[in-house]
């Protein structure tokens, strides 16, 4: 047997529940846990809600890398960034000099896409998708800070607003979508969540896009494709997030919106595995926290001898503009069957029904996002 250990590489929730999990199984197959961060254990879903909750970025790590390292009878090697994989070789190319291993798991996470921007201030535009780019964007919003322009208007633009408002800000969405989170709400649902934080203090732009980004009275000037001018103090984007897919295509892994892999998280290198939000697990991209845990789950077993594919029940997405709760479970790509929506008291209730009848998914927002589990049940699991 290959004394190298199992190598993964990313100190998110996927590294670390898989490290969890496979400790769980087996106790004595050496861990090594490669991160380019500090390896600190926090929940990535509080960054968009911790605001209202006055966390700094320090109050949402539940451990460090020393903790989790003990935990889980791993090592873990911080601050170290692997910049090339060597499948002939069994070994990856970090800053810190080889690791070789007997098995790799990439757990790289996604990237957040940067919009096309012009502009003298283009660069100033941040993103929050890590503790270090919650902790920056924390000490950039000083009292000050009065206005703040977003860009995005999905499930983290949708998140952050609802949070920036609650601190008393005005906050200005941009986006080209013709209601908000357009990828997971019909228009009703979509219509109603955008009511609740027009009335909470969002100012909307729906339908255009950013063009400009300028220095202003020592804040910014943004120019949309409209025409119109908003100002700013500071400027946000949560555009979408993009699986990290560079180093996995440099190995010659096949990659397609992820690193793909079958049901076994297996990709195209019997000896390399991915999970979390840089996979793609048998066509689907499901970067969200419920995919990952049950992928960890599967890829343990597998990991420790017992080859188990991953399946995933219906698993609808809980969006935290608590000011208005939403709860959505899209369609599977390409279902046939329509919409049914029907406004109610404080909310929409939204069904997505196949011709034979059958509920394929749903959308709920404000007073309706209590039925969520009552439809989940009714759900047909996404991968058997
Ligand atoms: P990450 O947490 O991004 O971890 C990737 C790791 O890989 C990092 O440690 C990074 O340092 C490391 N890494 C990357 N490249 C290298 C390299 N070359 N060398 C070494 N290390 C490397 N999901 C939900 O289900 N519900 C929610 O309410 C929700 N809210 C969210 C709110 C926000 C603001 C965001 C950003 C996401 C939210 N999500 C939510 C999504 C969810 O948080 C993610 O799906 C999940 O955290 C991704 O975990 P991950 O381990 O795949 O990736």
């Amino acid at each position: 047997m290959n004394s190298d250990p199992i190598v993964i590489i990313g100190a998110g929730l996927a590294g670390y529940t898989l490290a969890r999990e496979f400790r769980a199984l087996d106790r004595e197959t050496p861990v090594v846990l490669v991160t380019a961060d500090a390896g600190d254990f926090y929940a990535k879903p509080m960054l968009s809600t911790a605001l209202a909750r006055q966390q700094a970025a320090a109050d949402l790590v539940s451990a460090d890398a020393a903790v989790m390292a003990a935990r889980h009878t791993i090592a873990v090697r911080t601050h170290t960034r692997v910049e090339a994989i060597d499948p002939a070789g069994r070994a990856v190319r970090t800053d810190q000099g080889p690791l070789r291993y007997s098995r790799l798991v990439l757990a790289l996470g996604a990237e957040p896409i940067h919009p096309p921007l012009q502009g003298d201030a283009a660069t100033a535009v941040l993103s929050v998708n890590s503790l270090d780019d919650y902790a920056r964007f924390r000490a950039r919003l000083t009292e000050a800070v009065r206005q703040v322009a977003l860009i995005g208007p999905g499930l983290i633009g949708c998140e952050f607003a609802n949070d920036l408002v609650q601190t008393g800000r005005r906050v200005n969405l941009i986006g080209p979508d013709p209601h908000p989170l357009s990828t997971l709400l019909p228009p009703l649902a979509g219509g109603d969540l955008q009511a609740a934080l027009a009335r909470a203090g969002v100012a909307w732009h729906l339908g255009t896009v950013v063009q400009c980004v300028d220095g202003y009275a020592g804040g910014y000037r943004l120019t949309l494709a409209d025409g119109t001018v908003l100002t700013a103090d500071l400027v946000l984007s949560a555009v979408g997030l993009r699986p990290a897919t560079g180093l996995a295509r440099a190995a010659q892994l096949q990659v397609n919106r992820g690193i793909v892999t079958d049901r076994e998280l297996r990709s195209s290198d019997p000896r390399i595995y991915a999970l979390g939000d840089c996979a793609e697990v048998a066509g689907l991209v499901l970067p969200y926290v419920m995919p990952i845990q049950h992928a960890a789950r599967a890829l343990a077993k597998t990991l420790a001898g017992t080859p188990t594919p991953v399946a995933y029940p219906a698993m609808p997405v809980v969006i935290k503009t608590t000011l208005h709760p939403v709860a959505a479970a899209p369609p599977p790509r390409g279902a046939a069957g329509s919409w049914e929506e029907e406004a109610v008291e404080g909310g929409v209730r939204a069904r997505f029904v196949a011709p034979d009848g059958a509920l394929l998914g749903f959308a709920l927002t404000g007073s309706a996002a209590g039925e969520r589990q009552a439809l989940t049940k009714a759900l047909p699991p996404l991968l058997e």
